[in-house]
């Protein structure tokens, strides 16, 4: 007998995550100058990261031989003043992709469930069948959640339902009042998890007071990333907000050092730099612009999106995926996600965006 086939069924079952290409690898398999390749695919921030979070960084590097703090006291100080909560409420994740599995890990077992909507996060179905229990996917209403959909899901054996605001990959949002609606109706035993990964690019009236919700809602985790807006997707750092009983229980299943030092010093900084916040918002709010001007005169549909990306409609959509590789350009295939039929464009900096909307010109050409 092998021991691979000692793993659990529902283990050997997991698709693996589809990551956005690494340029690296682009320039390996397509023998390009890694220098001349464009990654528009993973909603990364192409400006960078705050100038101040990099001094930290570098002042931090000094300390790599100690332990880091297990509690994150600093970090946790700086990002309950910035956002209003206890530092009890906040459980540090490596990444909030980590907030998620230990939600997973904390609250699911085989034989309970958990409701996703369709086209939502990978991670939820993942995090979910690593714990042997059951994903509802619920279908979309136009890419979006269909709140009363998800809310007729739940069932007796469910135990979280994960919401994106603004979603990914489709960048579709929820008003707030009806966001607050469903929660309200959700069994208060049952988990919503809010994942709030792109909240800072979300147009201000749509942006919901979920943090007051807290107050309301014992039941409610919010899950926060410094890999978007905050533009350090490679240090690993989000945030869980939530009632300190689910906190200290998600406290007790995570690794004492799930957040290295680096990112503990950083990510402290970073909360705080709303000057590097604002150019990024900005440098997105014109960069959608031009993005999707351009794809109007190309006569392609898309989805109107809230995030930092937008998700456009395209025949061929495989081809042109690959056709835009040949020419080093790298955004994401969301086949994956089961929307074969479109591609999924991170917004870059201006000069990006212009090679992005030349290249796939040139890719849309007739073969
Ligand atoms: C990117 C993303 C995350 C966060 O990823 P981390 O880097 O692990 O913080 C979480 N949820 C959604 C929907 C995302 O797109």
């Amino acid at each position: 007998m092998n021991p691979a086939e000692q793993a659990p069924a529902y283990i050997r079952s997991i698709a693996p995550y589809q990551a956005g290409k690494p340029i690296a690898e682009l320039a390996r398999e397509m023998d390009l100058d890694p220098a001349s390749i464009i990654k528009l695919a993973s909603n990364e921030n192409e400006l960078g990261f705050s100038p101040r979070a990099r001094r930290a960084l570098e002042a931090a590097i000094s300390g790599v031989a100690r332990y880091p703090d297990s509690n994150g006291f600093e970090l946790k100080t700086v990002a309950g003043r910035k956002w209003g909560v206890k530092p009890e409420q906040i459980v540090l994740g490596n990444g909030s992709n980590d907030i998620i599995e230990l939600v997973a890990r904390t609250f699911l077992t085989p034989g309970s469930s958990s409701v996703f909507s369709q086209y939502s996060f990978a991670v939820y179905h993942l995090a979910t069948q690593a714990m042997g229990a059951e994903g509802i996917t619920v279908p979309a209403l136009n890419y979006g959640h269909d709140l009363d959909g998800m809310l007729a899901a739940i069932r007796a054996d469910t135990r979280v339902v994960f919401i994106t605001n603004p979603n990914n990959p489709t960048g579709t949002s929820c008003m707030p009042d009806v966001l607050q609606a469903f929660i309200a109706k959700v069994p208060p035993q049952v988990l919503v998890v809010l994942d709030e990964a792109y909240s800072d690019f979300m147009p201000r009236e749509r942006l919901p007071q979920s943090i007051k919700w807290l107050a309301r809602f014992p039941n409610l985790v919010l899950a926060r990333t410094c890999s978007k807006a905050y533009g350090l997707a490679g240090l690993r750092v989000g945030f869980g907000l939530m009632h300190p009983e689910i906190a200290s229980l998600l406290n007790r299943v995570r690794q004492p050092f799930n957040v290295n030092g680096l990112a503990l010093a950083a990510a402290a900084v970073a909360l705080e730099d709303n000057e590097f916040m604002a150019q990024s918002v900005e440098n997105n709010r014109l960069g959608m612009r031009q993005i999707t001007d351009a794809l109007e005169r190309l006569g392609l549909a898309y989805i109107p999106s809230h995030g930092n990306f937008v998700t456009f409609h395209v025949k061929h959509a495989a081809e042109v995926h690959q056709r835009l590789l040949r020419q080093g350009v790298i955004i994401r295939s969301l086949a994956s996600y089961d929307l074969p039929g479109s591609l999924r464009v991170t917004i870059g900096l201006p000069a990006e965006n212009t090679r992005f909307i030349s290249a796939l010109e040139v890719a849309l050409q007739p073969r």
